[in-house]
């Protein structure tokens, strides 16, 4: 499908592209730039890239796609780095979890001539870093392109069959309806998590170390979430602020009616709701998405 693919950034989300574009021989050279040496060495050493290097400007050189696969805040520095050498007809992607802020920070920046096909494979875990990344990742996922409405088209198609032979079903909305919607199925719930594990850490020592012992009443689930990388997720709220406020003060003010509920022994209040999630929990598992 491609000559010479360069990541920029080869952590999980990289690094697992990275793999199905080896293991199915869709490019002739792979090329990663990370700013570590234990990064490129480790990439280098899983057999994922034929080249690492700590110059973004010289990974993207004649490389016909580009992925950036950096957290959200590298964006500004990197593509500003890569525009002098990105070659007439190449088309730019990337991963990134908030768009319209993507799309702020990168296409401003790209020559004419070059695509920029914004987009969000639906996937990950909280692991980071090339070692964390596997070839199944986006298996029966949704990858989210954004392309603004003079995108070239033919570069948008080549972004998306490259999702599809990784496994990926596509879908095609604006920036901001994704991050609207991104906002509520993902960085709400992360929100909540790092919020309860931290409530908990600011426990007296006694209790959290009961709250640890029996941590599978629960809270276990909220720390896998909330041991995501602090840097990732620091740059996704604070590039997806109007989306995040929104769905947060109307999360408040659930949290205060089921409040509310508990005071008053509403009990009939508290499990009609209870039923109502658990019809949303059927519709997740009927679509595939557990
Ligand atoms: P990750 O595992 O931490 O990988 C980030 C990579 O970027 C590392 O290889 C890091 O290597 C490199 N990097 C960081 N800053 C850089 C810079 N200034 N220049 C060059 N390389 C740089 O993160 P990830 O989970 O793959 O996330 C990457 C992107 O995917 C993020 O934008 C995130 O929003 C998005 N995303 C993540 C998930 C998820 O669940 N994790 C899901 C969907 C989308 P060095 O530290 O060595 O530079």
């Amino acid at each position: 499908m491609f000559e010479r693919v360069a990541f920029i950034g080869i952590g999980l989300i990289g690094s697992s592209l990275a793999r199905v574009i080896r293991r199915q021989g869709l490019a002739k050279q792979v090329i990663a730039c990370a700013r570590d040496e234990a990064t490129r060495a480790k990439a280098l050493e899983l057999g994922i890239v034929d080249e690492a290097t700590a110059a973004p400007e010289k990974a993207v050189r004649d490389a016909d796609l580009v992925v950036l696969a950096t957290p959200l805040g590298a964006y500004p520095k990197v593509s500003a780095a890569i525009a002098p050498e990105l070659g007439m007809g190449s088309i730019v992607t990337d991963v990134g979890s908030v768009k319209a802020a993507a799309i702020r920070d990168v296409a401003p920046l790209m020559p004419e001539g070059v695509h920029f096909v914004p987009g969000h494979p639906v996937a990950g875990t909280e692991h980071s870093g090339p070692e964390a990344g596997f070839e199944t990742l986006f298996e029966g996922r949704w990858c989210i392109l954004t392309p603004p409405a003079e995108c070239d088209q033919a570069a948008v198609d080549r972004v998306a069959e490259l999702w599809r032979r990784a496994g990926s079903m596509i879908e095609i909305m604006t920036a901001e309806r994704h991050d609207k919607i991104l906002g509520i199925t993902s960085h709400l719930p992360h929100l909540i998590a790092y919020t309860i594990v931290g409530t908990v850490a600011d426990l007296e020592d006694s209790t959290q170390s009961e709250v640890v012992k029996y941590a599978a009443g629960g809270f276990r689930e909220f720390t896998r979430i909330a041991a995501s990388d602090p840097v990732m997720w620091r740059d996704i709220f604070v590039n997806n602020q109007d989306a995040v406020l929104e769905m947060l003060s109307r999360f408040s003010e659930d949290l205060a009616r089921v409040q509310r509920a508990i005071r008053w022994g509403e009990a009939e209040t508290l499990e009609k709701l209870f039923r109502r999630t658990r019809e949303v929990r059927r519709g997740v598992i009927e679509a595939h998405q557990t």
